[in-house]
């Protein structure tokens, strides 16, 4: 195809705002599938990702469109993920494509998660068509979101396409905005090949599968190729394009979009944002910013039934096979058996990569405390990354520790600021700023990744009711007074449950641990010390009462059903308990144990 008729887009939205309905209308309307294939939100191919409604990896589809002028074009659509946890696929994307649909629910107006992935599109010099979705419920208000647009994100909104995804309307709108507003790509046909790598994915028949953006040069099937980042040197098997069935074609060039598989063996071998080019004629230097990604929490992964540990091996391996920013060790703890230690890019990725395991997996897991990486500054001037609290080394080494920080946004109804800012400065944050547009108010902070990573979000919805948006980006790492709090259950350390804290807020902490823990922990037949200590020293304290009587007795030994119902309750109850010493304490409470009212 030639250039003048290509062109390739994103969309970008803040999650709900009705991004995957909008694409699957415009492959609807441009008849890239059938009717009958057509099934709701086609693009989020994963379970989960349909389920939560969330898109998490990117995804593309060519399109062809005969537009009003006659001719006929070829629209390439990359999905991009909305979460922040996935900004940097987001922004790689981005620089696959040259103009962005801005979508914004029009009863909603905009969001922190419109506003970082808008930014990321201004960034990557895309021209921008504003559309303004859901105009078919009452509630909608186009001219209020039209000046918001432009008050807030700071560009020209007058020319912004109201839209329904759900009934279709304005959809042809939107494909003769995207064929005469959004530019031609560029790049020379003649040049040697550089092309970007914008995803990867395993598929069980092909492989790993790799998504390109070709910006100079032509790759064909049988080319041998350079990954220029990874060194790596392979030939390309199979060249296809997404409409969205894969289809193969000869040749891709400057400004196509397309899948390559060239017997890569796993995800891991190709890097987001590497760029591909000729072994035997390469580009003289590689596409500019690429970084790796890099896990930013982790935490434990354990078996309720150790006997399944090989089990959780297994999956884990073939989870990794097709999450190469998804990292795994071995790890052994004294409480909790075999397990693995595993990074994630963020909490909602943590979340995904569990709750996979679990369902498609069919393991019971326990998740310790999640964590983020701390860089611990050695006396002897050696500065180590700690993973995992239980690994700490002796505090008498220490010179001091280093937490990573972040500039988080939040938008929010004016009415609830007070309460964000409270929960702000509860959490260690230090405002940067604080804006109004309209009646909402948009606050800056600086904050404390680790006082974010577990609860925040939760926190934030429920004070707010669910009207505030949040988003964020690591900044870097700064010093902090912070050390080790340990949970004793019993008298025993139970490592899963020990945490990094600032010393001004360990005594708060602790409390709350242990009052939590008091609760979540059933009665035994003896009383259960529990205590929160940093060091050698107790700084919160709760026992959890003995139990008087068998559980039964108060079915008064008469109903024999009832009874026995009781029982396999409490049998059913005792397979999601793990044994601590003498204690059992339900998976759940690993959990909850950590979460702050
Ligand atoms: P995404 O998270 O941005 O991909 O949003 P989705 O496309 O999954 O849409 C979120 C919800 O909004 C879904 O329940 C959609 O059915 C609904 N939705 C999307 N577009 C429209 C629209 O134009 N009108 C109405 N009434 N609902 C819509
Ligand atoms: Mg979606």
């Amino acid at each position: 195809t030639d250039l003048a008729h290509i062109r390739n887009f994103s969309i970008v939205a803040h999650i709900d705002h009705g991004k995957s309905t909008l694409a699957d209308r415009l492959i609807q309307y441009t008849g890239a599938v059938s009717e009958r294939e057509m099934k709701e939100q086609l693009l989020d191919a994963m379970d989960i990702e349909r389920e939560r409604g969330i898109t998490i990896k990117a995804n593309t589809v060519r399109l062809e469109y005969r537009a009003k002028d006659g001719e006929t074009y070829v629209l390439n659509l990359i999905d991009t993920p909305g979460h922040v946890d996935f900004a940097y696929e987001v922004s790689r994307s981005m620089r696959a494509v040259e103009g962005s649909l801005l979508v914004v629910d029009a009863t909603q107006g905009v969001e922190a998660q419109t506003l970082a992935n808008v930014y990321q599109a201004i960034e990557a010099d895309h021209e921008i068509v504003p559309v303004l979705n859901k105009i078919d419920l009452p509630a909608a208000d186009p001219d209020r979101v039209r000046e918001q647009i432009e008050d807030v994100i700071g560009i020209d909104a007058s020319d912004a396409i109201e839209i329904s995804a759900k009934t279709g309307q304005g959809i042809e709108d939107v494909l003769e905005a995207i064929v005469h507003r959004l530019p031609a790509p560029r790049g020379d046909r003649d040049a040697p090949l550089k092309a970007m790598l914008v995803d990867s994915w395993y598929d069980p028949y092909l492989g790993v599968v790799v998504m390109i953006r070709v910006m100079d040069g032509i790759i064909r099937k049988g080319d041998r190729i350079l990954m220029m980042q990874t060194g790596a040197k392979y030939t390309v098997d199979k060249l296809a394009v997404l409409r969205p069935k894969m289809t193969d074609v000869a040749e891709l060039g400057p400004g196509e979009i397309g899948v390559l598989t060239a017997s890569i063996k796993q995800v891991r071998d190709t890097r987001v944002g590497d760029t591909i080019t000729h072994e035997k004629r390469p580009c003289a230097a590689p596409l500019p910013g690429f970084k790796p990604a890099q896990p930013v929490v982790f935490c434990g992964l354990f078996p309720v039934d150790s006997n399944d540990f090989e089990a959780l091996r297994d999956a884990i391996e073939k989870l990794a096979l097709n999450d190469a920013s998804f990292t795994y060790e071995m790890e052994s703890s004294a409480a909790l058996g075999f397990g693995f230690r595993c990074g994630f890019l963020g909490l909602l990725h943590l979340e995904v990569v569990r709750d996979r395991l679990e369902r498609e997996f069919d393991i019971e897991l326990i998740t310790t405390a999640p964590s983020v990486v701390y860089h611990v500054h050695m006396k002897d001037g050696t500065v180590r990354e700690l993973h995992n609290p239980a690994d700490m080394p002796d505090p008498t080494h220490i010179d001091h520790i280093e937490e990573p920080r972040i500039k988080a946004t939040i938008l929010v109804p004016d009415e609830y600021l007070g309460d964000v800012l409270k929960l702000c400065q509860d959490r260690r944050g230090i405002q940067l700023d604080l804006t109004y547009a309209g009646n909402r108010a948009m606050v800056v902070y600086d904050l404390p990744l680790n006082e974010v990573v577990f609860d925040f979000y939760d926190r934030l919805k429920s004070v707010t009711k669910g009207y505030a948006s949040f988003d964020y980006q690591l900044t870097g790492y700064r010093a902090d007074n912070l050390v080790k709090m340990q949970i004793l259950v019993n008298g025993e350390p139970v490592d899963a449950l020990s945490v990094m804290v600032h010393r001004d807020r360990a005594e708060a902490r602790g409390r709350a641990m242990v009052e939590k823990l008091k609760e979540l922990i059933p009665r035994h037949m003896f009383k259960i010390p529990i205590q929160a200590a940093i060091g050698g020293k107790v700084i919160a304290r709760e026992t959890i009462a003995a139990l008087r009587k068998d559980v039964t007795a108060k079915c008064y030994g008469g109903d024999v059903t009832r009874k026995k119902k009781l029982l396999e309750k409490q049998k059913a109850g005792k397979k999601k308990m793990r044994q601590f010493g003498k204690v059992e304490i339900p998976q759940s409470a690993f959990i909850n144990a950590l979460k702050m009212d």
